[in-house]
């Protein structure tokens, strides 16, 4: 077998052949023959492989664009090579030209029905040759610079989709805790209060505030006070584990929680459970007497929508509960006791 070889009578430079033709005969008078009648094509580069053994390894290694093939060589049944060709790496749809020994129906018919593309009976005159392997080797760069392009486009599709997903979640996620941001607080709550308004259920809120926070900041310092918070953020979330519990940061350092279908009395147990979580975490403060450790006030509210009743009135009626939580001393939980007002139709 001979290696695959460039033309060394190419008249141009080999980087700009595009096509690359391999032929497959044992026969090195046929190569020759080949070599010569394609030797003043700039844009043909060729290979001969002699040895039709070797004919797949040196097709995947050199990618020609267009194969021609004898059909009858030893040691190989040249139909079933054309087979080979077509379950192979890399050479699914390189097309391939039958270099026949004689213009014989049946032998046409079955390379056509074993993958060849075409069909030439040897030796071909060098025109017709010429004008096949283009025609073959530009439909096959054409159907490969169409699937790249396909290829690209999905790849770049693909890509669009996660950075759309990653921008969603940015979008709704707080830059320090990772939790739920005011924005999607807001969006959040618009939605379970339409839903609790269907359904009739009821829907509770809690507002989180940290203890004496300010002097925190003033003793350790900013960065230690936003490492508090991410520990605080941390602490509800492993605290409000229901799928439909959203901890959000209200702002600042205030948190808040969305309970859809919690009652009264569930919110109730939920905070204490927060409350105690935090406090549990036992981060040292010297608010309200040294040794203290940092602690939340919660104030709750629940409610069973009704038509003209806003979703911010929720968060107003919380917020009377923190304030009576601060009120009575930090570090507990408070409900704010008068009932909400539905405003009047004007
Ligand atoms: P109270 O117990 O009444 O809630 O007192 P407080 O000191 O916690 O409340 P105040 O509203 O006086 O102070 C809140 C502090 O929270 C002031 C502000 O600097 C701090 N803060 C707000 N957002 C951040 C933040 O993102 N990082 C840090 N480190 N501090 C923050
Ligand atoms: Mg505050
Ligand atoms: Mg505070």
């Amino acid at each position: 077998m001979s290696q695959p070889t460039e033309n060394p009578s190419h008249p141009c430079n080999l980087s700009d052949c595009s096509m690359m033709v391999l032929l497959v005969d044992d026969q090195a008078m046929i190569g020759e023959a080949v070599r010569r009648a394609l030797s003043g094509a700039c844009d043909i580069d060729f290979h001969f492989c002699s040895d039709p053994q070797q004919a797949l390894s040196v097709a995947q290694q050199i990618k020609p664009t267009v194969i021609l093939q004898d059909l009858i060589m030893p040691g190989v049944d040249g139909l079933d090579l054309l087979k080979q060709y077509r379950a192979a790496p890399g050479l699914h749809d390189v097309p391939i030209i039958v270099l026949s020994s004689k213009e014989d129906a049946q032998v046409k018919s079955m390379a056509f029905a074993h993958g060849a593309n075409d069909y030439l009976v040897k030796l071909p005159d060098v025109i017709e040759l010429l004008a096949r392997i283009r025609y073959h080797s530009n439909s096959y760069l054409t159907l490969q610079q169409r699937d790249e392009a396909y290829r690209a486009l999905r790849e770049s599709q693909q890509q669009l989709l996660e950075t759309n997903l990653v921008l969603q979640r940015l979008i709704k996620s707080d830059g320090l805790t990772g939790l739920a941001n005011r924005r999607y607080f807001d969006e959040y709550l618009e939605i379970e209060w339409s839903r609790a308004l269907r359904d009739q259920s009821e829907l509770s809120l809690l507002m989180i505030d940290v203890d004496y926070f300010k002097a925190y900041n003033d003793q350790h310092g900013h960065v230690a006070g936003d490492e508090v918070l991410r520990r605080v953020g941390e602490a509800l979330s492993v605290s409000c584990t229901r799928a439909s519990d959203l901890v959000a940061r209200y702002g600042g350092e205030e948190f808040a929680v969305v309970m859809p279908g919690t009652t009264a009395g569930g919110a109730r147990l939920q905070a204490e459970k927060v409350r105690r979580t935090v406090e549990a975490m036992g981060i040292p403060h010297e608010l309200p007497t040294p040794g203290s450790a940092i602690s939340v006030s919660i104030g709750i509210a629940t409610v069973r929508p009704v038509l003209n009743l806003q979703p911010m009135s929720l968060v107003s009626r919380a917020d009377e509960g923190l304030y009576l939580a601060k009120r009575g001393g930090r570090n507990q939980v408070a409900v704010a006791t008068d009932k909400v007002e539905v405003p009047l139709r004007s």
